[in-house]
């Protein structure tokens, strides 16, 4: 057995007497003459275009990418979208690149994982077999977490995944025309991007101040001040001292419950009335990891390698994965990455071996815009010692300024530059 190796299930072989017969292979290198190892990457998001490109650089896999949207759009960086500064193609790109380099693209939902049949089955019914799996599907909202949110989904959009930003952007253009209370909730960690809900409040309220809107942003904090706790300082200030006139902050006001009808929000620091809101919900990984058995409400993987814990043909990556590193489209692009490295080497037969000290794990940069000229970097580096929890060193620059404002934009074209081609 040679756990980390290429698994040598049966696949096709080409020219394998009659068409389409599955052969079982024996070895773990691709013998000649034999079809490629399949892998099925799951989501054509920042972790999934970042396993996905770097495997069909590679030439030894054939690479299949499901993922339902027909586009990609960007939430880094979104803020500067939603809050009227920026039009919404900024932060969108096209597949193209993604077909050109030879990558199948499926657009599909992936409904259910047959581990024992080695296959994901789409929504439409599609059954696509692999020899190794990428899930980096993203997250889901605990929409349960909050009384009454099903009820009021549609007028009530989070936008923290891919195109959801074009229904809050609705809200707030509504917002910036009437004026009253705009309140957005930030829930405890883990989260994604725990600075964005900040960062959104902070633009909408300098469009506020622009357009001498009449009115409130309302910032409810599950937790007692921005977390994790490098990150409190520019934030606070923000807040504080950038827009203290726009935003009222009321920490420990963790969300239970909203009354659509009403339009009231129920907190642990009392009722708040609501004009227009943007909850952003508590989030976990999507049903599809729960329901294959890779984890609870997050994956179990293992480190250095993001291979699930369940199953070794499995790698969970991005923020779908159970792991204390920040949930940042930066640390899933360059986990992507090197899980297509190590998928990789099992195919040639050579798998990375064990770490024998400390490794670095995928390093990772959030922007915090406080203006729309100007942002703080948070940048944060991971190690990982044999036996030890990973250790994080965060960089951040303690206010926001304009070369942080204009790094951010060029991160941004960088970044879905490697992605999208
Ligand atoms: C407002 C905001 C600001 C942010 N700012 C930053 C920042 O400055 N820097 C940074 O590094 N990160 C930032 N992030 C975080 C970043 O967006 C996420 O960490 C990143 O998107 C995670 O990548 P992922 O691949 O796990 O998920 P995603 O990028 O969300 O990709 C998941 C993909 O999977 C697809 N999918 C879902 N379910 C299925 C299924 N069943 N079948 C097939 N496909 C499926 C989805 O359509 C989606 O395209 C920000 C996030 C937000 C919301």
């Amino acid at each position: 057995m040679r756990p980390s190796s290429f698994p040598c299930t049966r696949r096709r072989v080409l020219g394998a007497g009659l068409a389409g017969t599955a052969v079982a292979v024996a070895g773990c290198a691709t013998p000649a003459g034999s079809a490629r190892p399949r892998v099925v990457v799951v989501g054509g998001g920042w972790g999934g275009l970042g396993a996905a490109r770097t495997l069909a650089r590679g030439g030894k896999a054939q690479v299949t990418l499901v993922e339902p949207n027909g586009g990609f759009m960007s939430c880094p960086l979104s803020a500067h979208y939603i809050a009227g500064w920026q039009p919404a193609s900024d932060f969108q790109r096209s597949y193209d690149g993604v077909d050109r380099a030879g990558i199948e693209r499926v657009r599909e939902r992936v409904q259910s994982i047959d581990r024992a049949g080695s296959a994901v089955v789409t929504a439409g019914g599609k059954r696509i077999g692999y020899d190794f799996l990428v899930l980096s599907p993203g997250i889901e909202y605990m929409e349960e977490a909050i009384t009454g949110y099903a009820q009021a989904r549609e007028q009530l959009p989070v936008g923290f995944r891919a195109f959801e930003q074009i229904a809050v952007r609705e809200q707030v253009d509504r917002f910036l025309a009437k004026g009253g209370n705009f309140v957005i909730s930030v829930p405890a960690p883990p989260s994604r991007c725990p600075p964005a809900p900040y960062e959104r409040a902070f633009l909408i309220a300098e469009q506020m101040r622009r357009k001498g809107v009449k009115g409130k942003i309302v910032l409810l904090d599950a937790s007692p001040a921005p977390l994790p706790p490098p990150i409190a300082k520019p934030l606070l200030n923000g807040i504080k001292n950038v827009y203290a006139a726009e935003i009222d902050y009321i920490p420990n006001a963790g969300l239970t419950a909203v009354d659509i009808g009403r339009r009231v929000l129920t907190t642990a620091m009392g009722d708040v009335p609501f004009t227009e809101a943007n909850l952003v919900l508590p989030q976990r990984a999507p049903a599809l990891i729960r329901q294959a058995g890779l984890g609870e409400r997050f994956a179990a993987v293992k480190l250095p390698s993001f291979q699930s814990q369940a199953d070794e043909k499995i790698y969970v990556i991005g923020d779908s994965a159970g792991v204390p590193l920040p949930k940042s489209g930066h640390v899933a692009f360059g986990t992507g990455v090197q899980v297509a490295q190590d998928i990789l080497r099992r195919i040639d037969g050579k798998p990375a071996p064990a770490p024998g000290g400390m490794v670095a794990l995928p390093a990772g940069i959030c922007w915090a815009a406080v203006t729309h000229d100007q942002a703080a970097m948070i940048n944060v580096a991971a190690t990982l010692t044999p036996g030890e929890p990973p250790k994080l060193a965060f960089q951040v620059d303690p206010e926001h300024n304009a070369a942080s404002g204009k790094g951010s934009m060029e991160w941004g074209r960088q970044m879905w530059g490697n992605m999208l081609g």
